[in-house]
């Protein structure tokens, strides 16, 4: 009788799949002397292992210590292989795939690997300056796929068949470049050009390399649209004030800051100042745009177009093999904006960048490999010790959230977000898998475009929801899509309050079990429908995942002039000030004020009319609008500003960290059995600052600091009375460095224990998440 050896199952959880994962564990595996066999199923990877128990030791521990690069391990479990299950393995084997239903799902695109980076500074290297040189570790994933199973047909490398030398490295799993779907070389890849205004193809020689030419235009001060790998880029020299400024005419983008690319983190230093949390973020897989602090090691400046009004520059590294090699030859940063016109979508395609670029950009760098899914560049920031996504796209959609304790029962559920920032959810298989930022459902392309992500996402990961989640703004293009696929499938509709939602959404990412007991949730935002019916963004709220109750809010001030008070934050101030005092009286205790005599100067007796009798002046208990209305008071974009948020980005930005002022008072007062929290006494001190002519920094944190300090105590009060001891702060104005910072350290001071969105925005682009998970506690309320 033969004794069996000694054999084990390991399972291994995370985000294994897609990653080079079985391949890695099949050479560990033949390091070990092992036999058996590594497949995919449902629930990550499974692991057959045959030989001894130390050599199985030794394969587990290599596993957990040295994962591919870009994978997650969850967990690793090992127990005994059933006899009756154990085929006789005579070698170590991968497995394509072994019954189930296989929710593989995709991941997402990653920066150039450093053994790619080497491969195409190599002379000798086959793929040496290739541009689209990528492996099992880095390269495109999301931004090429059109549907599952993923593999190199379901791609838009598809039409690129891989040549002799490029198949056997994919189908060899001792190479780094075994099944890498979109493996190319420069005999059979995607190729690079450049092309003027006109469509036609430059040359300049027989040897001339295109992207070496595009470098040496960039230098000489033209504007280049260059295709990259989520979407095409317009780029320009950032040392050059009049193409920044030529930029900035021809996109009609006047104010928003641009992002640019720099060589390595030494020509970053030069201009901003680079902790080591922050480099790491830079040179991570995901290679996100990180908005770091003005003030380089060197006196030499970008250009003050790159990001007017702003004390921080968003940097990022070169993320694919084409800017590697472009930024090779510049010696200073370059501009890299989105390509569009103002507030569009960023193209995608060759014609679409002809297009509607034409007119911006001189010359057009592209190539033949088709972007299949628009991938903007992710937006991050450092805040109250830890990395903080401001837009979530390349390089994070669409790996997936995992659940709290308590939801593994739930549905398949579908959360489609707001109408701003915009981001979708579905989840299964207790994931939230959240769709790339898809921008704001205004504008006609966008929307075209959210629909195709969501029956892409809906196919990759077939999903098929019982569930449909809105927002309840009944005029939110998300809400009436949500209420007709509902009723047209017969499927559930739920409906969650914006601000919930908010903090739903940061109690999930936190791991709050389902059951966890109420928290204090601090919504601060713009705007969001609240359950009266009224406009809410200034709210205290008990919250749990079900429910929450209104316990004290903002104080409510009309929008005078409805939407057009976000562009214009003039009709904020005017409404705060009109709400607490009489015209009459202002005239004449402040006339001499500049700020009054603009005031003066628009139709006042109108504008009364419409706040005495509610025309067109919806209240609102926004904190947006109270810093839009403090901004334009202290003359920050008091006329006009081009964006939600730009007058309160650039009052943050007026602020020094030495700042030693005491902040503007506040009064918090009962009424109908709420707390409100009113800034008349905030608004007399800030009247009087101004006749005083303190200078706009102090007043702006002065502003900061009474808003600290009236967060904090109400939360402080309402922590007592209610028994709560968790506070959950979200809501776009949590973006405010200065704010997110003051309110978590005070409430540490007080022994609370402030959570604050990390791994999906605080800003709308968070909504979906939180949505989808209200839903599945309603539902799991419900039926279990
Ligand atoms: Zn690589
Ligand atoms: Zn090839």
């Amino acid at each position: 009788m033969t004794v069996k050896p000694y054999a084990e199952r390991i399972r291994v959880r995370g985000l294994v799949q897609g990653v080079g994962f079985r391949p890695t564990v099949w050479n560990f595996a033949n390091r070990c002397q092992l036999l058996g066999a590594v497949w995919n199923d449902a629930e990550g990877v499974l692991i057959d292992a045959v030989g001894s128990k130390s050599a199985i030791d030794r394969l587990a521990d290599l596993i957990a210590r040295q994962p591919p690069p870009l994978a997650r391990i969850d967990g690793i479990e090992r127990g005994p292989l059933p006899p009756d299950e154990r085929p006789d393995y005579t070698r170590f084997e991968i497995i394509e795939s072994r019954g189930g239903d296989i929710h593989t799902g995709i991941v997402p695109d990653a920066a150039t690997c450093s053994a790619c980076q080497q491969d195409i500074q190599d002379p000798a290297n086959r793929r040496y300056r290739y541009p689209f040189t990528n492996c099992t570790h880095c390269g495109p994933r999301l931004s090429i796929v059109r549907a599952i199973p993923y593999d190199r047909a379901t791609t838009s490398m598809a039409e690129f068949q891989q040549c002799e030398a490029c198949l056997a490295e994919y189908t060899d799993p001792a190479d780094r470049r075994f099944h890498a779907q979109p493996n190319a070389c420069p005999d059979c890849g995607p190729q690079v050009w450049l092309e003027n205004a006109a469509g036609e193809r430059l040359h300049g020689g027989s040897e001339a390399d295109p992207v070496e030419q595009a470098a040496g235009l960039l230098n000489a001060g033209a504007i280049l649209a260059i295709k990259g790998l989520g979407g095409v880029h317009l780029a320009c020299d950032a040392g050059n004030e009049a193409v920044v400024a030529a930029l900035r005419t021809r996109k009609r983008r006047y104010h928003k800051p641009f992002a640019l690319m720099a060589t390595d983190p030494a020509m970053i230093r030069r201009y901003a100042r680079l902790s080591d949390q922050e480099e790491a973020l830079l040179k991570s897989s995901a290679a996100p745009i990180v908005i770091l602090q003005q003030g380089g090691e060197e006196e030499e400046r970008l250009a003050y177009q790159v990001a007017p009004g702003q004390q921080s520059l968003g940097f990022m590294l070169p993320y694919t093999p084409l800017h590697h090699l472009l930024m090779e030859h510049l010696s200073r940063p370059i501009v890299l904006t989105s390509g569009n016109q103002s507030d569009e979508p960023q193209v995608i395609s060759n014609s679409a960048s002809h297009e509607r670029l034409s007119g911006i950009a001189d010359y057009w760098l592209l190539h033949d490999r088709e972007i299949v899914n628009r991938l903007d560049d992710s937006v991050v920031r450092v805040m109250d010790g830890h990395a903080r996504m401001l837009r979530r796209a390349r390089g994070y959609a669409p790996a997936p959230v995992a659940l709290p304790d308590g939801f593994s029962q739930a549905p398949a559920i579908l959360a489609l977000g707001g109408e701003l920032k915009n981001t979708f959810c579905l989840v299964r298989d207790n994931q939230a898998i959240i769709s790339q930022h898809m921008g704001d459902l205004e504008n006609s392309a966008t929307i075209r475009e959210y629909h195709r992500s969501l029956a892409l996402y809906r196919q990759l990961y077939q999903h098929d929801p019982a569930l449909v989640v809105v927002d309840y703004h009944p005029n939110y293009l998300s809400t009436q899509w949500g209420q007709q696929m509902a009723s047209e499938h017969g499927l559930q509709l739920e409906t969650v309050q914006h601000h919930h939602a908010h903090i739903a959404s940061c109690m999930a990412e936190h791991g709050l079990g389902r059951d966890h007991p109420a928290v204090l949730g601090i919504a601060l935002d713009g705007l969001g429908m609240g359950e009266d019916g009224s406009l809410w963004g200034g709210e205290f709220l008990s919250v749990n995942y079900c429910d929450f109750r209104r316990l004290a809010h903002f104080k409510p001030t009309a929008m005078l002039g409805g939407a057009k008070a976000m562009y214009e934050p003039w009709r904020n101030t005017l409404a705060y000030l009109l709400s607490e005092f009489e015209w009459e009286a202002l005239l004449q205790n402040y006339g001499k004020l500049e700020l009054i005599q603009f005031l003066d100067a628009k139709p006042i007796a109108n504008l009364q009319q419409m706040l005495a009798r509610g025309i067109n002046s919806p209240l609102a208990s926004s904190c947006g609008r109270l810093f839009d209305a403090v901004a334009a008071a202290i003359g920050i974009c008091r006329e006009q500003a081009s964006h939600e948020g730009q007058a309160a980005i650039e009052m943050e930005a007026l602020i020094s960290q030495q700042s030693q002022q005491s902040g503007y008072p506040h009064r918090l007062e009962l009424i109908d059995g709420q707390y409100v929290l009113s800034w008349r006494p905030l608004w007399r001190e800030l009247l009087d600052d101004l006749a005083q002519g303190v200078p706009a920094e102090t007043m702006a944190a002065r502003f900061h600091l009474g808003v600290i300090e009236a967060v904090t105590g109400t939360a402080m009060l309402l922590c007592q009375q209610q028994q709560l001891d968790t506070v959950v702060l979200s809501g776009g104005v949590f973006q405010n460095r200065v704010l997110l910072e003051g309110v978590s350290e005070r409430l540490r001071q007080q022994g609370l224990n402030p959570l604050s969105p990390r791994v999906v925005p605080a800003n709308d682009g968070g909504l979906s998440l939180g949505q989808a998970v209200v839903a599945a506690a309603r539902w799991l309320n419900r039926t279990c």
